[in-house]
């Protein structure tokens, strides 16, 4: 199952943000948690199971970075570290893909990022 169609995914998007990565801005992003949400809002992100995109494990799409505070990004398969095969697949790369156009599309319409929350886009980080 897709983070997609978690029934809370609607509450979920605007806690997220593409960021852009890479030399010369290839285009690259990663999907990133906004940063300063709530407790709450970290919780529901954090409690959230969706199955990794290749294998199927249960997986948390949302993880803390290790050793950063308030540091939470999203992966769409099982950890690196566990099984590169699963992060590294192609349905991997897909499913990505179709959560950062969710994300995207939901900037689009007119959902500036963080603007629920009155954050600061961070380019920067
Ligand atoms: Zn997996």
């Amino acid at each position: 199952m897709s983070v997609r169609e978690n029934a809370r995914w609607m509450e979920m998007l605007p806690l997220l943000r593409l960021e852009v990565y890479g030399r010369d801005g290839d285009g690259r992003i990663r999907i990133e948690v906004q940063k300063g949400v709530t407790r709450a809002e970290k919780g529901l992100l954090t409690s959230a199971r969706t199955r990794c995109a290749k294998c199927g494990n249960t997986i948390h799409p949302f993880r803390e970075r290790k050793g950063y505070r308030d540091s939470l990004y999203y992966a769409s398969t099982c950890q690196l570290e566990d099984r590169v095969a699963c992060a590294r697949s192609a349905e991997a790369i897909a499913e990505y893909a179709m959560v950062a156009q969710d994300v995207r599309r939901f900037i689009d319409d007119g959902n500036p990022p963080g603007g629920q929350l009155g954050l600061v886009w961070d380019t920067d980080a």
